[in-house]
């Protein structure tokens, strides 16, 4: 079955960044240490950021990220604390090499979900973007996690380097035993919003020919795909997950968006001032979410006004839509 996953409206979504140091340079990393800083979070400062979170609401939903968030020795910690807070699902997200034994230090009930970024179904793709080695750890990582009964999904980033071999991961998410497969688009954040890796970008009709008949077939295996839904059709509804939902997407210099295209931008509506959740005075990134332009998203026609195209009237052939919208196929 394929749908459209609107924005959960009362959920909140906390995607907490707690360092953004990491053992892997993949060439397309979205962390921009300049906007976010170096620093690691003490977990005193962790556990204060996610009480305020789970105060929100009794569905709040948290993502443990970095740079690489295995890094921090007390991550297992700010597991425990999360489950304490009331949290109703914990992810880690992790590029597999599982630093500090955390699988020996937390357990299944502790952990929704570990969350892989592997970007090719090959050793020579996957290296070439992330790093010698980092195939090979990631797969051994996967296997440690699903031998020890943790459940793994597997985030795949679609680039002109690895489009090409979505279909050979068709038969390595089997083996692997991964029942959920993230299917992302190339950022423009971080590295890859600099000139030199724009190359990497998929063309819109690369994008459109590939990705969904690739959703379908490894939703065929039974397992869950979500990949971003990108181009609205003109009778669909276009949102803001700006205006209409809760995602937080918190760095560990304090600074916290509701827009992950905004994050190379001092733009964050919100920040942490001696552990006090603070809104940021104007001009921010909600300034933005309140206009409304006929091409859709305007953080995309303000960064990549090239994936746009117009009619011979000057309207618009489609709208861009939020980042955030996802389409999902399940069996
Ligand atoms: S693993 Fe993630 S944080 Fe580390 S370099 Fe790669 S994209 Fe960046
Ligand atoms: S990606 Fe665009 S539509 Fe989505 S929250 Fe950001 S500005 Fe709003």
């Amino acid at each position: 079955m394929k749908k459209t996953v609107s924005f959960s409206k009362n959920s909140v979504n906390v995607f907490f960044h707690i360092l953004t140091n990491c053992n892997l340079k993949c060439l397309h990393c979205y962390i921009n240490p300049e906007q976010h800083g170096e620093n690691i979070l003490p977990l005193t400062t962790i556990e204060a950021w996610m009480d305020v979170f789970a105060r929100k609401s009794d569905k709040a939903n948290i993502i443990f990220l970095g740079g690489e968030p295995t890094l921090h020795k007390d991550l297992w910690l700010a597991v425990k604390k999360a489950k304490e807070l009331g949290y109703n699902s914990i992810t880690i997200d992790t590029n597999g090499y599982l630093f500090n034994n955390i699988l020996s230090k937390v357990n299944p009930n502790d952990v929704d979900y570990f969350s892989f970024s592997l970007d090719g179904a090959t050793r020579q793709t996957n290296d070439m973007l992330r790093g010698k080695g980092s195939y090979d750890q990631c797969i051994a990582g996967i296997r440690e996690a699903v031998s020890g009964g943790f459940a793994a999904s597997l985030i795949y980033t679609v680039s002109k380097a690895n489009i090409h071999e979505l279909d050979m991961m068709v038969p390595l998410l089997k083996d692997l035993g991964i029942d959920r497969f993230f299917i992302q688009v190339l950022g423009i954040r971080g590295k890859s919003a600099k000139s030199s890796d724009k190359g990497l970008r998929v063309s819109i009709s690369d994008w459109l020919g590939v990705i969904p008949d690739a959703a379908e077939k490894i939703a065929g295996l039974g397992i869950t795909v979500t990949y971003p839904k990108v181009f609205l059709r003109p009778e669909e509804l276009f949102e803001c997950a700006g205006l209409v939902a809760e995602n937080y997407f918190i760095f560990p210099n304090g600074r916290v968006y509701r827009c992950p295209l905004c994050e190379d931008f001092p733009l964050h509506s919100m920040e942490f001032k001696n552990n006090n959740l603070i809104y940021t005075d104007r001009i921010n990134e909600s300034d933005l979410f309140e206009l409304n332009i006929p091409e859709g998203c305007v953080m995309n026609k303000i960064i990549q006004p090239a994936n746009l195209s117009f009619n011979s009237n000057g309207s618009p052939d489609y709208k861009i839509a939020c980042c955030l919208l996802k389409e999902e196929i399940s069996r």
